[in-house]
C-alpha cells in the first residue's frame, strides 16, 4: 500500500492542468467585466503564491494585483525596531523574536547586527519556547518582541497566561501585534488607491473568522474573497471575485472554506480578549498612524509589559524610511517593487534598504526572487 506523502495533500493545488483551466476560465468571464479589476491580495503569503507560480502572467489585461501591506515585518516602523536593539543593549537581558524581524534595519542597527556584536538576540520557532528560556535562565531577563497579525496574537496571548499560571517572573512582551481590517479602510479611503476587491488572507481569518470582512462590502461594494495559499486556491479566488463583479454583487465569500468559519476561533478571540487591549494608534510603517489598528498589554499585565518595565530605556520618536525606499507607496498598492530606483541594485535580499526586501513575504523580496532579477 502507498505510504501518504506530505505533497499528496497539496499536489492537487498545485496542478498545472487546474491551474491553467481556472486561466482560461477568469479570461472568458473577464471579457464581460466593463471596467479594468484591481484585486488586492491583503497577506504577503499570497503575494508570495502569486509570483512563485507566475500567476501574475496568467491573467488577462484587465485584471490587475495589488499588493498589499500583509507581513507584520513590513510594516514595523523603525522606532519600534529600535525599541527591540534597545531592550537587546540592557544589560542580563535575552531578547527574544520572530523570524525575519532580526534582519530589519532600524534607524542605526538591527538586531543581528547587534547580535553580532555579542548580543543574546534568540530568533524563536515558536514563543511556546519563550517559557523554557525565562525558566533555564534565571538570573536573566527574558524580553519577547511580539509581532504578527491576529495569526500569531493567540500564541503570545497563551504564553502570557501559561507565565501567570508557573509563576514566571522573569518575562517580559513588547507587544507589535498588528489587526488586518484597519488597514484595509484606510486604504479604501485613499482617493488614489486602486482597489476593486480584496483577496482576504487565509491564516489571519482562521483566527478572526470571516465576519471581519463584513463592512467591506456593505460600506465600500467591494467583494472580499478569503483565499488559501497555494496558487489553484489564489486562481479560485480570483474566479469568484470575477463572478461576482459581473454578476454585480459585492459580498464576502471563503474559499478556504476548509479552514475558515464566519465565526473563526473563539477560544482563540477569548484568550486574546482577556490579555490585550486596542491600541489607541499604530504607526505602521510606509502608512503612517492608523488608530486602532494594534493591540497592548491590558493593565492587569503591567509586570509582563516591557514597555512600562524598561520605559526608561525606550526611545519614542517616529523616524522615517530611507529616503530612496518607496516600500510606503507600494504597500498602498500604488507601485510596483520594480519601480524603485534602487530595487535589484542597492537594495537585495542580503543589503535590504527596506522592509520590504527583508521579510520572504514582503512585495519586493518576492519580485526580486521570482520576477527572474536574482
Ligand atoms: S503573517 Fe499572516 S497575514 Fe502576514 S503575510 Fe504572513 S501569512 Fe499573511
Ligand atoms: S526595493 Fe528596497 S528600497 Fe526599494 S521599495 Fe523595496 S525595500 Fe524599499
Amino acid at each position: 500500500m502507498k505510504t501518504l506523502q506530505l505533497r499528496d495533500l497539496y499536489d492537487r493545488f498545485r496542478d498545472p492542468a487546474t491551474i491553467k483551466g481556472l486561466a482560461a476560465l477568469i479570461a472568458e468571464d473577464a471579457k464581460r467585466l466593463r471596467e479594468p479589476l484591481h484585486i488586492m491580495e491583503v497577506c504577503g503569503g499570497h503575494t508570495h503564491t502569486i509570483m512563485k507560480y507566475g500567476l501574475n502572467q496568467l491573467l488577462p489585461e484587465n485584471i490587475e494585483f495589488v499588493h498589499g501591506p500583509g507581513c507584520p515585518v513590513c510594516i514595523m516602523p523603525k522606532e519600534r525596531i529600535d525599541n527591540a536593539v534597545e531592550l537587546a543593549n540592557i544589560d542580563g537581558v535575552i531578547l527574544c523574536t520572530l523570524g525575519d524581524m532580526i534582519r530589519v534595519p532600524g534607524s542605526g542597527s538591527s538586531l543581528a547586527n547587534e547580535r553580532a556584536k555579542g548580543r543574546d538576540i534568540r530568533s524563536l520557532y515558536s514563543p511556546l519556547d519563550l517559557i523554557e528560556i525565562a525558566k533555564s535562565n534565571p538570573e536573566k531577563r527574558v524580553v519577547y518582541f511580539a509581532i504578527g497579525f491576529e495569526t500569531t496574537t493567540p500564541m503570545t496571548a497563551a504564553v502570557i497566561k501559561r507565565a501567570v499560571k508557573e509563576g514566571v517572573k522573569n518575562l517580559f512582551f513588547h507587544i507589535n501585534h498588528v489587526l488586518v481590517p484597519p488597514p484595509m479602510h484606510i486604504l479604501m479611503a485613499d482617493e488614489e488607491a486602486k482597489i476593486d476587491a480584496f483577496i482576504g488572507p487565509a491564516h489571519v481569518s482562521v483566527i478572526t473568522g470571516s465576519k471581519i470582512y463584513e463592512p467591506f462590502p456593505e460600506k465600500y461594494s467591494t467583494p472580499v474573497v478569503v483565499s488559501g495559499f497555494e496558487p489553484v486556491d489564489v486562481m479560485h479566488s480570483i474566479a469568484m471575485i470575477v463572478k461576482q463583479k459581473i454578476e454585480g454583487r459585492a459580498e464576502v465569500e471563503v474559499q478556504y472554506s476548509r479552514s475558515v468559519s464566519r465565526e473563526g476561533n473563539v477560544a482563540a478571540q477569548r484568550m486574546i480578549e482577556e490579555t490585550m487591549e486596542v491600541r489607541e494608534s499604530f504607526r505602521w510603517r510606509g502608512i503612517g498612524d492608523i488608530e486602532k489598528s494594534a493591540l497592548r498589554l491590558r493593565d492587569e499585565y503591567r509586570d509582563f509589559d516591557a514597555e512600562a518595565v524598561f520605559a526608561d530605556y525606550l526611545s519614542h520618536e517616529p523616524i522615517d524610511d530611507h529616503k530612496l525606499c518607496i516600500c510606503g507607496t507600494i504597500l498602498k498598492g500604488l507601485a510596483k517593487p520594480y519601480e524603485c530606483r534602487v530595487f535589484g541594485k542597492a537594495c537585495t535580499p542580503n543589503t535590504p534598504l527596506g522592509s520590504c526586501m527583508v521579510s520572504s513575504e514582503g512585495a519586493c523580496n518576492a519580485y526580486y526572487r521570482f520576477g527572474g532579477v536574482s
